[in-house]
């Protein structure tokens, strides 16, 4: 069964596309919005860019991909915190937009907590819902200090995710800002799911236990860490993966990894190679 969760009240797919280093030469640009085409066509409709990601060039390739199909996306953008003040907020917010070639964006996020009262930030967001130019607001790179700062704000109890850095070889994460976020009905969007692809990413995927459980099941190491991080908790799913990937086969695999349930016992063999934190850890990121 095809794992989604309720997100916002939406219910999507619980892996989405990430588009960090698009627009950076590594593929052509319409190498990547046609793996953003082919990504949506498999079902994976949450798409996450950011002002950020070479410098607009990426919200101008998600812009070129949903070109005559904005509606099957669910479109995440997110500001920068030096544009995170009540005005700056929704220039920033437009600009994105006329990048992307839409009138909205269904989800928009405070990248990581920068100097900006988050009181103006959050007025700032609160106008741009008002103006029907963002659905719903959230932030990113959040530990449980600024969740909690955040939710005892005006407006702050209406934030809909924090985006933050969460796999297999990184766990903080579960021993206090997971908890916290669940009281707070607030779904997880993790980012580097698949450990960026690089060393680390490699370290993971030839891992003696991940692999011997991969290849048991018939699925790639790589679908066993996605299929890892979204996997429900204590009955519930509310993570949501945001893996980027622009080669096919990367993009298949990654599909292919919503329909993939871990059991309690390849879970428990996973905890006792990767221990869950024991303690509050500094917040990962990157
Ligand atoms: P990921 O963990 O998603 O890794 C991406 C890399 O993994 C790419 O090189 C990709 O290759 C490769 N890959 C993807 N799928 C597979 C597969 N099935 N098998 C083997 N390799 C695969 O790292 P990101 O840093 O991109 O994080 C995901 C997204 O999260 C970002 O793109 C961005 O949208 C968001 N993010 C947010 C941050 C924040 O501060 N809020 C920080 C970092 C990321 P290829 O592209 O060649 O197919």
């Amino acid at each position: 069964m095809t794992a989604t969760l309720d997100f916002a009240g939406v219910r999507l797919p619980a892996i989405g596309q990430g588009t960090w280093h698009m627009g950076e030469g590594l593929y052509t640009p319409e190498e990547e919005a046609e793996a953003l085409r082919r990504g949506l066509d498999l079902g994976l409709k949450l798409i996450d860019t950011a002002e950020m990601y070479a410098d607009g060039h990426a919200e101008e390739i998600v812009g070129r991909a949903l070109a005559g199909r904005r509606d099957e996306a669910y479109l995440v953008s997110k500001a920068l915190p030096s544009h995170a003040g009540r005005d700056a907020v929704v220039r920033a917010c437009e600009r994105s937009l006329a990048r992307l070639g839409t009138d909205r964006l269904d989800l928009y996020l405070l990248h990581w907590r920068g100097g900006t009262r988050l009181e103006e930030t959050l007025e700032g967001f609160e106008r741009l819902v008002e103006e029907g130019k963002i659905l719903r607001y959230g932030v990113s790179n959040f530990d449980v200090d600024d969740i909690d700062e955040l939710a005892a704000l005006p407006g702050g109890e209406r934030c809909a995710t924090n985006q933050v850095l969460y796999h297999l070889g990184s766990r903080g994460i579960e021993y206090a800002l997971l908890p916290r976020m669940r009281e707070l009905r607030m779904p997880t969007m993790a980012y580097c799911p698949v450990a960026q692809g690089g060393v680390s990413s490699r370290a993971l995927r030839e891992h003696p236990e991940v692999k011997a459980i991969a290849e048991a099941r018939g699925i790639s190491p790589t679908q066993l860490l996605l299929a890892w991080t979204i996997r429900p908790r204590d009955g519930l799913r509310d993570i949501l993966a945001i893996p980027k990937a622009v080669q096919p086969s990367h993009l298949a695999e990654n599909a292919q990894s919503l329909e993939i349930e871990l059991s309690e016992a390849e879970l428990a063999r996973l905890d006792r190679a990767f221990t869950p934190p024991q303690r509050k850890e500094p917040l990962d990121i990157v």
